[in-house]
């Protein structure tokens, strides 16, 4: 369940919580046609700070340019908006969940004039994804039967609503069968990406991710990684990968706002090498996590703090 907070942004005004509401004809409800984001906000040793909020927001606003919906707001403006609803809840720490969408106006899938363009933007308490156990021992995971999107279908680098019926898929699927979480392949069968994270696998002491091709939505956690591994002198490299490197590699993981860096211990009931997290996952845990802890320098600006209320 939600931990409910006072405030929600609405097309640049705060509303009370109880307040957010839409009608039962908005478009976005029957066709998907949202775009949204997820970011998260830590309570640092300097005080709270977002993390790579504008990024989070630049992506959002590249999803509605995908689908030719625009925006009131540019990357910076939400990126205010976004840090002042966590100050005017006053949050320490939250999940922060930008919305936009079509709303109310008219029910044809694909009308000339768009129904008006609504922008909500939650503030929240949530805790780790997987669950503190998984991040700190690792998941157990399967290949889903279900494919991800191929790319002449949905675009799945926009994050965008209609897209998570395939996560919905893989993640039910895998779940109901007793995994934390499922795995998509692509539709040629390369491995893509788990049904809300991104997937990496450990080989040899390199890093291997699939590529932007590969159906996935390209994470911001994933870069944040890909930097702190290459900062670290580990090799990282981007390409299509077979299934089967799940069943072989020394150690997997998966990254993503919500699950942030959780090891994967087994996929389809087939250890790692490390059978748990191993080194290099846990090593990137502590540069990572070491951002928020002060241990870890933000080389890269990603910390951007909460204005003080
Ligand atoms: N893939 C999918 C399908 C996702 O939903 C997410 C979560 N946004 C990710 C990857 C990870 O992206 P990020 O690191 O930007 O949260």
């Amino acid at each position: 369940s939600i931990q409910e907070v006072e405030h929600i942004w609405h097309n640049g005004q705060l509303i009370r919580w109880q307040d957010a509401k839409v009608h039962v004809l908005t478009h976005a409800l029957h066709y998907g046609t949202s775009l949204f984001e997820g970011i998260r906000v830590y309570d640092t040793p300097d005080g709270p700070k977002g993390f790579r909020v504008h990024d989070h927001m630049q992506r959002l606003v590249d999803s509605a340019k995908i689908y030719g919906i625009e925006l009131d707001y540019d990357a910076e403006a939400l990126t205010k908006a976004c840090l002042d609803t966590v100050a005017a809840n006053n949050l320490r720490s939250a999940y922060i969940r930008p919305v936009a969408f079509l709303g109310y106006g008219s029910i044809g899938v694909a009308p000339l004039t768009l129904p008006p363009v609504e922008i909500y933007m939650a503030a929240f308490p949530w805790g780790a994804y997987l669950g503190d156990e998984g991040r700190t021992k690792g998941v157990d995971v399967c290949v889903s039967s279900w494919n991800r999107l191929a790319p002449n279908t949905a675009p799945t680098g926009a994050k965008a609503g209609g897209n998570y019926l395939s996560s919905f898929l893989i993640s039910r699927e895998a779940k109901l069968n007793g995994f934390a979480e499922g795995i998509g392949l692509d539709t040629e069968g390369r491995l893509s990406e788990g049904a809300g994270e991104n997937i990496f696998a450990v080989k040899d002491g390199r890093i291997l991710t699939p590529p932007a091709a590969s159906s996935i939505l390209q994470g911001i956690t994933r870069d944040s990684i890909i930097k702190l591994a290459k900062a670290e002198g580990i090799e990282v490299v981007e390409q299509a990968l077979p299934r089967e490197i799940l069943y072989l590699a020394d150690e997997i993981f998966f990254t993503g706002t919500a699950v942030e860096l959780t090891p994967v211990r087994s996929v389809d009931r087939k250890p790692t090498r490390a059978g748990g997290p191993g080194e290099i996952t846990k090593c990137l845990q502590d540069r990572f996590f070491g951002l928020f802890e002060g241990r870890t320098p933000d080389r890269w600006n990603w910390l951007e703090p909460v204005p003080a209320t």
